[in-house]
């Protein structure tokens, strides 16, 4: 082996060299096995082609490659223990196969592998043993054909064939049905390997210490299993190929561990710059960051195949890892959420295979983040309830903690069982699963299963009218229903009302359940005038008869029905009930974040009327935390100077640090006073403004005559406002949430500016927290960049426009090289100039050569050639010819002859050009040449 080639190129070599064998190269399924309600996940390459072999289906092809993505975290492949204890064993794993249905079987299967494991990846024949069936029961027939054939690829040490029984060596798809003999490489890794040395074993495939490695297992699908144990052989044969694709790119990259290879290291560094620790550091301790690589892979495929975390099945195992994860992080100090970074870095190695991870990037970053928040809040609560069974449980010199308190870890704090076992084991103790099982399922038949009943989505205004009319009854709310009120009360108390699961009222809620929330009166603010919901907590804190504390997150809001406002959230933690005593909170730092973009963009709507006049209304907006988008009216494009005055305005506006200020008014009064509101946009009669005053006088009088504000005529007109007379900077009609003072925007950068729709503009931008990210960014692309080039950031454009010259000198010279090379060959050519006739005739291909070198090196011809001469000459399909005048006169064009010779073209009649119609033809065409001149010349 000369290069070691990286994780994609062995990926890609194998794919490759079973598409030469005939393959067609198939995509991975999902890890959610279609129409498969048996199976969790998919677990092998097998489960996609499963009808076909068992003969209800069919495909176009015979033979297949491809690399299936599988899991093995539970169910009958559940490798969850030894992942991050080993090196070889992971949740999620690529399983490289080739597939033969009913075609080729197992001479051919078995050469390949040792051809491509030999040959094309170079590993020493000596090291490598294949595994073939005995029974150990003596019914089934031995697969000596197998052996035989293995002893027969050429290097292969014949004593490297060893027989095993059932467990290892036969498969069998289910109790009945097909089921044959298969045939395991493994590979010899050297006593350093010996995990056990010392001890007393013996090393051997199959054996207990981890120096052979099982790479890849070849299974022979040839009997059909019947009821009563009886074999029949099958009609069809079919070979069923896994092999580990991390297990043999360690092998070939020379690495002792799975997480060594390439594969892993974005994530591992990505890791280390958290942590801090060296190369020797995070080896010296490596199981933490083993896991934490293992399960990120996994969660950032999971998620991008739809399983996002969550209470139950699949979804679980979702949650169930990150937050395992999660925990391991924090061994390695971290605290923070950090596993979106880590996942980046999968999609960056990953992405180009299977690009359903470039897809779902946001939804992968997105949950993977609030998943780490939500355990976040409850992992040291939970543990610490653990940890005191745990010392009760010792106490008592028992060694199992009951599976029925750790489900009520995680009913309460969502402590997956798995990672309780965790815990446990880490104090020698251990936790009944099977306890743990029983307690969820009563849980979940308590509880409704998950049937959803009724009504949701928009259809159930009528129930939550129903809640209300209840509520309002018992005098628990007034005439108005839940009070609104999201500018002034981001934190407020009051008793929970309603809680509504799975489409029913219901009186309690446990950790998991998605659940929707009434209180008396909410500060959360409710999606309009593009501004997004507010997200942020719920919760309760442990009362004074006892009460467990409890939280629920707040994901949305939702205007269910006339006067019912509900809170949408899952509980994180504890059980809330109807009547507790709750706070709700808004998230704060993120409601900042959509402030600083509500007021930013109502500078932009001002700056847009400065820049490009009053046509510039708004047609459109989102206001979200991470950054604000304005449609507006704008017939053409904007000029990058007008991008530019318009950004530096409204950062002139933040800096002036006006005052912004909400006020209600009747609409009559807003409007006449030039306050902007949106066309066709319905209003009540009272209406809520939001006026920037301009303090610093950034305004000049003709810029507030033309913006509409405050004009002389309308003081006169509506006395109240010269009253309140101020210049106003911008003034509009809004109910958004906003900063008290520009200044708290921070920066204002706009990101782009395109077309929404005919007549319409869009402009994205960011702010705050968002600007100063951006701005990061881009520095640091320049200075990335500038270390590129050798250069400082200051000389950048200089050092880059020198660059540019020198690759156009570069391109010159180019040029003129292969001009001197295609003269140097036209002159080597003069010697094969035909004689045909009187005629000297040159036909002659110039690989690589534009137009205007044909027609220099034609003209060459001709100055060689005065008279008597033809040269027809091509590179590529192009075509050109040229003839003397003498030729000419005797009447022969030059486009004639290249349509004699099967081209198109035209020019003047002494040189023409034009091409021929295919690559394949080219050679026959310039023979063609000679003998045309032959007839047509007289
Ligand atoms: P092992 O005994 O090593 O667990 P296995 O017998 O369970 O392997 P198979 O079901 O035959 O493995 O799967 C085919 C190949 O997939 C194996 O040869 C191995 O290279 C790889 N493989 C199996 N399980 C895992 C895993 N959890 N992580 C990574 N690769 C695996
Ligand atoms: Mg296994």
């Amino acid at each position: 082996m000369t290069k070691k080639l990286s994780g994609n190129e062995i990926r890609q070599t194998f794919i490759d060299f079973f598409v030469e064998h005939g393959h067609t190269a198939v995509p991975s399924m999902s890890l959610v096995p279609g129409g498969d309600a048996t199976l969790l996940f998919t677990n092998s390459g097998m489960v996609q082609f499963k009808d076909v072999f068992l003969g209800t289906d069919k495909r176009p092809y015979k033979r297949a490659v491809d690399s299936q993505k599988c899991m093995r975290v539970a169910g009958k492949h559940n490798d969850l223990d030894d992942v991050g204890r080993d090196d070889t064993h992971h949740t999620f794993f690529e399983m490289l196969g080739n597939w033969s249905f009913g075609d080729y079987y197992k001479k051919e299967a078995i050469a390949w592998s040792w051809q491509l494991l030999t040959d094309v990846w170079g590993l020493p024949k000596a090291k490598l043993y294949a595994t073939c069936f005995e029974d150990d029961q003596g019914h089934i027939p031995s697969d000596d054909e197998a052996a035989d054939i293995w002893k027969e690829q050429p290097g292969f040490d014949p004593s490297h064939v060893l027989f095993f029984g059932r467990k290892e060596n036969f498969w069998q798809m289910a109790e009945t049905g097909p089921c044959g003999p298969c045939s395991e490489i493994h590979i010899d890794l050297g006593e350093e390997r010996d995990n056990l040395r010392g001890t007393d074993h013996i090393c051997g495939v199959n054996g207990q210490c981890t120096r052979y490695l099982e790479l890849w297992n070849n299974v022979f699908i040839q009997y059909n299993l019947f009821d009563d144990g009886h074999l029949e052989p099958l009609p069809q044969k079919h070979v069923d190929t896994g092999m580990g694709f991390e297990r043999i790119v360690s092998v070939l990259q020379g690495v002792d561990s799975n997480y060594k290879t390439d594969l892993f290291t974005g994530s591992l560094d990505v890791l280390r710059s958290l942590t801090g620790h060296s190369q020797e550091q995070m080896y010296a301790d490596f199981t933490p960051y083993r896991v934490v690589c293992d399960h990120a892979r996994a969660a950032a495929f999971l998620i991008a195949d739809g399983v996002v975390p969550g209470n139950a099945g699949r979804n679980y195992i979702t949650r169930m890892i990150i937050r395992r994860a999660a925990r391991f992080g924090t061994k390695i100090g971290l605290r923070e959420p950090f596993l979106a970074k880590v996942a980046e870095a999968v999609i960056e190695e990953y992405g180009s295979f299977y690009p359903e991870l470039v897809k779902s990037r946001g939804a992968i970053l997105d949950n993977l983040t609030r998943e780490e928040i939500r355990f976040a809040r409850t992992i040291e609560s939970g543990t610490a309830q653990l940890e005191n069974l745990l010392s009760e449980l010792r106490a008592s010199n028992q060694t199992t903690l009951n599976g029925r308190r750790a489900f009520d870890l995680y009913a309460t704090y969502g402590l997956p069982f798995e990672i309780s076992r965790d815990i446990a084991r880490e104090h020698g103790l251990d936790v009944d699963e099977e306890g743990f099982k029983a307690a969820r399922e009563e849980h979940s038949l308590a509880s409704g299963g998950g049937k959803a009943m009724g009504k949701t989505g928009g259809e159930d205004a009528e129930f939550f009218a129903g809640i209300l009319k209840d509520l309002q009854k018992h005098k628990k709310l007034g005439e108005h229903g839940v009070e609104y009120d999201p500018y002034t009360s981001p934190r407020l108390e009051g008793e929970v009302l309603a809680l509504v699961t799975n489409g029913q009222s219901v009186e309690s809620v446990s950790f998991g359940d998605q659940v929707q929330v009434m209180l008396p009166k909410t500060g959360f603010y409710i999606e309009s005038g593009g501004q997004v919901d507010d997200t942020g907590y719920i919760r309760a804190e442990r009362s004074a008869s006892g009460d467990e504390a409890w939280e629920i997150e707040v994901t949305s809001m939702r205007r269910a029905s006339a006067g019912v406002i509900v809170h949408v959230g899952e509980v994180i933690s504890g059980q809330p009930k109807v009547g507790d005593l709750a706070v709700a909170e808004v998230d704060i730092r993120r409601r900042h974040d959509i402030m600083r973009n509500h007021t930013a963009t109502h500078l932009l709507h001002a700056a847009l009327h400065q820049v490009l006049g009053e046509h510039a209304r708004q047609a459109g907006s989102l206001v979200a935390p991470d950054r604000l988008r304005f449609d507006f009216n704008h017939p053409e494009a904007m000029t990058p100077e007008q991008i530019e005055r318009v950004e530096q305005i409204v950062n002139d506006a933040v800096a002036a640090d006006m005052e912004v200020t909400p006020k209600l008014k009747a609409r009559e009064d807003a409007i006449a006073e030039g306050a902007m509101a949106l066309f066709g946009e319905k209003y009540g009669e009272t209406v809520r403004t939001i006026t920037i005053i301009d303090s610093e006088g950034l305004l000049s009088p003709a810029q507030k005559q033309a913006s509409g504000l405050q004009t002389l005529a309308e003081a006169v007109v509506h006395p109240a406002s010269v009253a309140e007379h101020q210049p106003k900077y911008s003034y509009e009609l809004c109910g958004g949430t906003h900063l008290e003072r520009t200044s708290d925007i921070g920066a204002f950068i706009i990101v782009s500016e395109g077309s929404a729709a005919a007549g319409v503009r869009r402009i994205e931008a960011v702010t705050g927290r968002g600007a100063y990210d951006l701005i990061a960014h881009r520095f640091k692309l320049l200075k990335r960049t500038a270390a590129i080039v050798k250069s400082s950031v200051e000389e950048l454009p200089f050092k880059v426009e020198s660059l540019q010259d020198e690759v156009a000198d570069l391109k010159k010279e180019l040029a003129s090289l292969r001009t001197q090379q295609a003269m140097k060959m036209m002159e080597s050519q003069f010697s094969s100039v035909q004689k045909v006739k009187d005629v000297n005739v040159l036909a002659m291909q110039v690989p690589n050569s534009d137009m205007d070198t044909l027609r220099m090196l034609a003209d060459k011809f001709r100055e060689k050639y005065p008279n008597n001469a033809i040269a027809v000459l091509a590179s590529g399909t192009a075509v050109i010819s040229a003839l003397t005048n003498d030729i000419v006169s005797r009447g022969m064009k030059a486009g004639d002859l290249i349509t004699a010779i099967g081209g198109r073209g035209g020019g003047r009649p002494n040189m023409a050009q034009g091409s021929l119609p295919d690559p394949a033809m080219v050679n026959d065409a310039m023979s063609e040449v000679v003998k045309v001149v032959e007839e047509k010349l007289i």
